[in-house]
């Protein structure tokens, strides 16, 4: 099949290399390929550490697709030959004051129901595997299931493969979509008309930007602001792993990287598209990086990023066929849309190969969009 995928992100990208295994003819249309969330996001493959209180089936997606990680690494980096930088050194997570314990604790306790293993460490523990954390940190746990990868190289390592597999890359912005004879076409910017037999849309935040679409598409994605860091450590074992810490009530993540970049996040805030970058989060997020970790603060500050996460009606992904015809959505990716597109991408991979909802996301289908 000719298949046109609209928004060369994560969630475009990966799709595209999956479908090109299949030997379908694979289009992707975007003016910037992987400058959107998926050029910020910190990498985290976090499903235990981003549970939340009401989104169990959601954790179980993202659960399975942690799991299909390493294999989908193993087959990217084999046609590429570009290393995407997974690490699987679990997460640490540190409540900084009794109160952030108070909190952490409850928060495990509801992990441990779900059957998450989270393992309290001692003060030593901690120091043994982090020797530069500081502060009182009465709460310490160890979650080995949540690991990294680095998303630059992901997306590096995609665009390569895809190049390789003879995946093409149309540098246009689409600009709306027809509906002709029931068959919905892509229309671009400079107002030239493509007709694949599948339109996989997959634009992130953006999806209310491209005309023709129906309402219950346009309006079911909203763009979440994320203001997120980087820095460069002076030495490349200042910090071991993830970290994740509640501090004074503020919750922050530290992911370091192979080459003793730290990357520092982050904000969520639902303001629209204001892409200004504000002074008090960025201050608090370094305030709250140098206690938790002083040697920080002789870091090179190398950049500040601000980027939108495609959030949903209801936080979920939507992904798979619209109505029974051409178009099939992989949109809402939301705050874990790196995790989930190992598992996303084969879905829906599957669900345009067969016609049908594969039941691992029957529930995460576009058919709930009427009901909005
Ligand atoms: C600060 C921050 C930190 C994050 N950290 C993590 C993390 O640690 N782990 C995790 O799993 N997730 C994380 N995320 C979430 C993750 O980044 C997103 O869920 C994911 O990148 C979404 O991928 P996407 O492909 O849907 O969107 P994007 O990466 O935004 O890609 C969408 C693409 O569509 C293109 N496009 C838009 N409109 C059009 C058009 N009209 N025509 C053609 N192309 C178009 C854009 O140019 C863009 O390239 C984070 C997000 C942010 C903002």
């Amino acid at each position: 099949m000719d298949i046109g995928i609209i928004g060369g992100g994560v969630a475009g990208q990966s799709a595209a290399f999956r479908l090109a295994n299949y030997d379908h003819q694979v289009t992707i249309y975007d003016p910037s390929p992987a400058t959107g969330a998926s050029l910020a996001a910190a990498g985290m493959l976090a499903p235990a550490s981003e549970v939340n209180f009401s989104e169990i089936p959601l954790l179980r997606l993202m659960e399975h697709s942690n799991e299909l990680w390493p294999e989908f690494v193993r087959q990217i980096e084999a046609v590429s030959g570009v290393s995407i930088g997974l690490r699987m050194d679990g997460t640490l997570i540190i409540g900084y004051e009794s109160n952030d314990a108070r909190d952490l604790e409850r928060l495990a306790e509801f992990q441990r129901e779900l059957g998450i293993e989270v393992t309290r460490l001692t003060r030593n523990q901690v120091k043994e595997l982090e020797p530069e954390l500081g502060g009182p940190f009465p709460f310490a746990a160890m979650i080995r299931t949540d690991n990294q990868l680095d998303n630059r190289q992901l997306m590096n390592s995609l665009q390569v493969a895809l190049d390789r597999l003879g995946v093409k890359t149309v540098h246009k912005s689409v600009a709306s979509l027809n509906k002709t004879g029931g068959i919905y076409e892509i229309v671009l910017d400079d107002q030239s008309i493509i007709r694949p037999d599948i339109v996989l849309l997959a634009a992130g935040s953006q999806v209310s930007g491209i005309g023709g679409l129906p309402a219950s598409i346009s309006g079911a994605i909203r763009p979440v602001k994320g203001q997120i860091l980087r820095v460069q450590a002076k030495s490349n074992n200042l910090l071991n792993r993830v970290v994740r810490s509640k501090t004074f009530g503020k919750t922050l993540y530290m992911v370091p990287r192979i080459n003793g970049e730290v990357v520092i996040g982050a904000t969520q805030e639902e303001v629209g598209f204001d892409t200004t970058a504000k002074v008090r989060p960025i201050a608090e997020m370094l305030t709250n990086a140098t206690l938790l970790l002083p040697g920080l603060g002789e870091a090179d500050f190398k950049e500040q990023m601000v980027r939108f996460r495609p959030g949903s009606i209801d936080n979920a992904p939507i992904v798979g066929q619209y109505h029974s015809s051409n178009l099939f959505l992989c949109l809402g990716h939301f705050r874990h849309g790196i995790l989930l597109s190992a598992a996303l991408s084969k879905y829906i991979t599957s669900a345009i190969q067969s016609g049908n909802q594969p039941g691992e996301i029957e529930e995460f289908g576009a058919a709930r969009l009427e009901a909005n």
